[in-house]
């Protein structure tokens, strides 16, 4: 009896030592420790020499209590063995999983579950290492930041989670979807066929094309998107995706459906690269002029003000046009410098101006970077104290689409400034997101009417119609007037008709240097006598 025990229990360790022996491959093949290999020679011995044990109490004839008692710790032994070795298995098993979903994570965008930027590049690396043909295409949301500004951050994260699930659901299997950041997106298919391009275009845009119901908004987005693709454009993952967002942003521009990236979208950015070069060092060395445009009071014909218009002379003699080097500057904090510059020389020739019997109010232009400068505030308050100005000598011209940017930080910032003294006044007027709410709730004491409505109002009944009603609503919400680009005297007589406070535009004067302007300011009275008579 005792014997059958003893043989029994050792052959049970050794079938107990055989089965560890699976589990301690299968760690070495993974951990590749060193250890574990000595550990399954251990085990491989020990199912020899339990074989021999086994061996050695069969040709026993009967066995003693210590022949039993040897047995009984050989196969508490195997246990201890086999235990260990499955546990070890088990936390491997659990570390290789966590280490795989960190993986996962760290390729993953959090918010929207999409294959993120660094996903991107692991997976373009591989197809260009592998000389594999694929589009890339680069989508950006169009007005998201206005959504997620006015509605908060909140609504706009769930409109991304939800941009994100619409895009993932439309486009087939084949085609992989990463969230870069923001509300940028990207698409790589490896289909080489042009008409595959259009049609992942319009599989986007369909997907997009019904609002998006959240919380107890409906919300509609549209996307622009660029393309470019390798091998052809580009041959490593930087220029790539250089030249998808430069095809991106040409999209943006001209509303198009999309565009191809082709190498005239260089010269563009050439050329703004070049721009913000010069730019830093024509800040530093004060190489800009203020130019100034007359704006007339029709109501006595004689001159209110004017605008201050920066101009940036060349060495050539040519002047590089605001409108190209200020949407440069916007791109960084260059702008600020610019501002501030502005408003410095702008209250020095205020003065010089006083100096000159002249009283005239001057406007400034304000960019959107400006309203978000956490120190406009204090900027301006020094502005006015150390020149001592009268406060009605200082107008702010601020864009729509710049006040639409972050409503809530805005209206505190213009309410500051306002209550330092200043008016502002809304520009071009009507080509922005026009907002009657706009015009409610923030301190806005002039209406600019743009230029593009004004140009026809002698022939459009539509554009006089608009004209019409802005006066309107400028008179009753208790602000002033002024229509720019006003070119000829018909128009000049129909504002005046229509009840238009102010006007500015070529036909009375382009923008003019100080000195030339001071002498124009001058001189007006005895031409003014003529404008009056047309
Ligand atoms: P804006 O504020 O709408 O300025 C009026 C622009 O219209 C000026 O162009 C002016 O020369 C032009 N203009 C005036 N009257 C007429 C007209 O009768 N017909 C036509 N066709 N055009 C007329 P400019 O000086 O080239 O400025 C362009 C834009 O650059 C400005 O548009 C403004 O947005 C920006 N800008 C100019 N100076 C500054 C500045 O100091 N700071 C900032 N942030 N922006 C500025
Ligand atoms: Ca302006
Ligand atoms: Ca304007």
């Amino acid at each position: 009896m005792l014997h059958v025990f003893a043989l029994s229990i050792i052959l049970l360790g050794t079938i107990l030592l055989l089965f560890s022996l699976g589990p301690v491959n299968h760690i070495y093949k993974t951990d590749n420790n060193a250890g574990w290999r000595v550990l399954r020679a251990l085990v491989l011995f020990f199912i020899a020499g339990y074989l021999g044990v086994s061996y050695y109490f069969f040709l026993q004839s009967s066995l003693n209590a210590a022949d039993v008692m040897v047995s009984t710790i050989m196969f508490a032994g195997a246990c201890f063995v086999a235990l260990v070795v499955r546990f070890s298995l088990s936390s491997l098993n659990k570390l290789e999983q966590s280490a795989a979903a960190e993986r996962s994570n760290a390729l993953h965008d959090s918010l929207t579950g999409l294959p993120n930027r660094k996903f991107l590049m692991d997976c373009l690396q591989e197809h260009i290492d592998a000389r594999r043909y694929f589009s890339l295409l680069i989508l950006d949301l169009n007005r998201f930041k206005q959504i997620n500004d006015a509605l908060g951050h909140y609504v706009g994260d769930l409109l991304l989670i939800r941009v994100g699930q619409k895009l993932k659901q439309a486009l087939p299997s084949d085609i992989q979807l990463f969230r870069l950041g923001g509300d940028e997106f990207a698409i790589v298919s490896t289909k080489d066929e042009s008409a595959h391009t259009r049609h992942i275009v319009d599989i986007i845009h369909h997907s997009l094309e019904t609002t998006f119901e959240i919380e107890d908004y409906e919300l509609s987005v549209s996307a622009s998107i660029g393309v470019t693709h390798f091998p052809e454009n580009g041959q490593s993952i930087g220029v790539l995706l250089q030249q998808g967002d430069l095809a991106m942003y040409a999209s943006k521009k001209h509303s198009n459906l999309y565009t191809e990236y082709d190498e005239s979208l260089e010269s563009g950015a050439a050329e703004k690269v070049h721009i913000a070069a010069q730019l830093k060092e024509a800040i530093s060395l004060e190489k800009f002029e203020l130019w100034y445009q007359p704006i007339i009071d029709l109501s006595t014909n004689s001159i209110h003000g004017a605008e201050a218009l920066l101009r940036w002379p060349q060495a050539d003699g040519s002047y590089i046009a605001p409108d190209k080097f200020i949407k440069v500057a916007e791109q960084s904090a260059l702008i600020n410098r610019i501002t501030e510059w502005v408003m410095q020389r702008v209250s020095e020739d205020i003065e010089s101006f006083s100096g000159s019997g002249l009283e005239l109010c001057i406007h400034i232009n304000l960019s959107v970077k400006d309203l978000q400068d956490p120190m406009i505030v204090s900027k301006v308050r020094k502005v006015l104290t150390k020149h001592a100005m009268k406060d009605h000598k200082l107008m702010l011209e601020v864009t729509e689409s710049a006040m639409m940017t972050d409503i809530a930080q805005v209206k505190n910032t213009m309410q500051q400034i306002s209550e330092a003294g200043l008016v502002f006044s809304i520009d071009d007027f009507g080509t922005g997101y026009s907002s009657l709410a706009l015009l409610r709730d923030l301190p806005v004491g002039q209406i600019k009417i743009d230029r593009s409505f004004i140009r026809n109002i002698a022939n459009s009944n539509a554009d006089l119609a608009i004209v019409k009603s802005t006066i309107y609503l400028a008179q009753n919400l208790g602000c002033n007037i002024v229509a720019e680009g006003v070119e000829d005297a018909e128009t000049a007589n129909l504002l005046t008709d229509l009840g238009c406070d102010f006007v500015q535009g070529y036909y009375y004067s382009k923008p003019q240097r100080r000195d030339d302007f001071v002498y124009f300011v001058q001189q007006y009275d005895q031409q003014s006598a003529v404008l009056l008579v047309k």
